[in-house]
């Protein structure tokens, strides 16, 4: 079984996996791929990352920000599943043998209110590979 939990796709791709019975339309949300001055994929909101083509005569806003991940543009929806991340006896417990910074821990508090109040939340974070100090 697919683990679908937290994703979103563009139509085509949402079609597919509900042809193939992965996801029931019960199970996401649509929206609007940009609304107004946001891109509902990365949350883009600066109109330098926005560009606009001329499509049948009418201009089509795309984000340019997230193009890697295939186009996103004002008329197209993305279809948002609303099934939450399983959490089992067989999830993985990270252990940490280090102490978080300020700002991490502030991070992993904010996720943890999240899991906890099944609300919605995003963290934007740089990742490095540690944070242990040289000896
Ligand atoms: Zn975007």
């Amino acid at each position: 079984m697919i683990d679908v939990s937290g994703r979103e796709w563009l139509e085509d791709e949402y079609l597919e996996l509900f042809k193939q019975g992965i996801i029931k339309e019960s199970e996401v949300v649509r929206v609007k791929g940009i609304q107004g001055k946001r891109c509902e994929r990365c949350l883009n909101q600066s109109e330098d990352w926005f560009a606009t083509f001329i499509y049948k005569e009418k201009p089509v806003k795309y984000c340019r920000q997230c193009l890697d991940f295939k186009m996103i543009d004002d008329a197209q929806y993305l279809y948002r599943s609303i099934i939450p991340a399983p959490i089992t006896e067989k999830s993985e417990i990270l252990n940490q043998d280090f102490q978080l910074s300020f700002l991490q821990q502030r991070a992993s508090d904010f996720a943890k209110g999240i899991l906890n109040s099944s609300g919605i939340g995003m963290i934007w974070a740089v990742c490095i590979a540690s944070q242990r100090k040289p000896k």
